[in-house]
């Protein structure tokens, strides 16, 4: 099927003080270099532990950060090239629903006024249609639409994300960024909001990147999957493949972390050596070579292409070139 969304080469620094009373500036490689593409209708999964970069890619993404190079293109168009105008425009097709619903609603607008908001900014809806829109959205996420008046304090967690997700979809978007949607929420509530996610994908025929450091979740709603590590892509594949038959040593490891549901199942878990390495120094060649039990001499000198294995699955690692 047809690709809506492709990125290539996509980097985002911060720059930072190097100390108190240096002048230097140092820059955090937060994204070093991240290719992407999802395809319309699809799920694309995207983990890896906290500070990997993954949603600064999101962010990136939809230009609510400004990269610092790359190519980002929608619907073949070259959206690095729009003006902050064109921009707005665009953002009524790609939206972003945020991990933590406290911060990211108004505490002192009505439930209301936070879903009409964007329908109002961009002139969509007027008068009494404001109501009839948002009785419907909030009919879609699975809220009652007679609580329109009342405030975001009102609600449990789980249904403030509902209020988010209603949010994000006010403007009919065709592709959204789920950002650790369910990450704050309890484990009850979670599996709800992830069928109710599923079930308007479906609907709507949204297209999503899901940003979560949750494995299991990323599975569950996911078509196929990318981990990421000190800001770049190190595997992808479809998810199936992905757990089933990881390439990548940090795949491997992350996945051999997943808790298995029957305790007679033994699985071997890979533990990591020494922490993740600074984004500000990231070590050379492969980014992973500090922490890799199956380092040879080239890891640290040559850095690892991706490489297609075939099937969608792609890898960056030089065990690839021994088999
Ligand atoms: Fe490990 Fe080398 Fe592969 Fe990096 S390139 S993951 S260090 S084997």
């Amino acid at each position: 099927s047809e690709i809506l969304l492709e990125v290539k080469d996509l980097k985002k620094y911060f720059p930072i003080q190097g100390g108190i009373f240096s002048k230097t500036v140092q820059n955090v490689k937060a994204v070093d270099g991240v290719d992407l593409y999802i395809k319309k209708g699809e799920t694309l999964g995207l983990v890896g532990e906290s500070g990997c970069g993954k949603t600064t890619v999101g962010r990136t993404i939809l230009r609510l950060l400004e990269p610092t190079g790359g190519q980002i293109l929608f619907n073949n168009e070259d959206i690095m090239k729009y003006n902050k105008k064109n921009m707005l425009k665009l953002r009524q097709n790609m939206q972003i629903v945020f991990q933590d619903p406290n911060s990211s609603l108004n505490p002192r607008m009505t439930i209301k006024d936070i879903i009409a908001e964007p329908l109002i900014i961009n002139g969509l809806v007027k008068g009494e249609d404001v109501e009839n829109t948002v009785t419907q959205l909030l009919e879609a996420v699975g809220l009652n639409p007679q609580h329109l008046h009342r405030y975001p304090h009102e609600f449990s967690g789980g249904q403030r994300q509902r209020i988010g997700i209603a949010r994000a979809l006010a403007l009919n978007p065709k592709f959204v960024v789920l950002d650790e949607p369910t990450s704050s929420l309890d484990v009850s509530v979670q599996s709800q909001i992830l069928n109710k996610l599923k079930d308007l994908q479906k609907e709507l025929g949204l297209t999503y990147l899901f940003i979560s450091h949750n494995l299991i979740v990323v599975k569950y709603l996911s078509d196929r999957v990318a981990v990421m590590y000190l800001g770049k892509i190190v595997e992808s594949a479809k998810t199936q493949e992905l757990f089933d038959k990881p390439l990548h040593p940090y795949t491997q490891a992350l996945l051999s972390a997943i808790p298995v549901p029957d305790p007679n199942c033994k699985r071997n878990r890979i533990i990591l050596e020494g922490d993740v390495p600074t984004p500000i120094n990231p070590p050379s060649g492969c980014r992973f070579h500090t922490r890799c039990k199956h380092r040879m001499d080239i890891c640290s000198k040559v850095e690892p292409e991706m490489k297609d294995t075939g099937n969608e699955h792609f890898v960056a690692c030089h065990l690839m070139d021994k088999q």
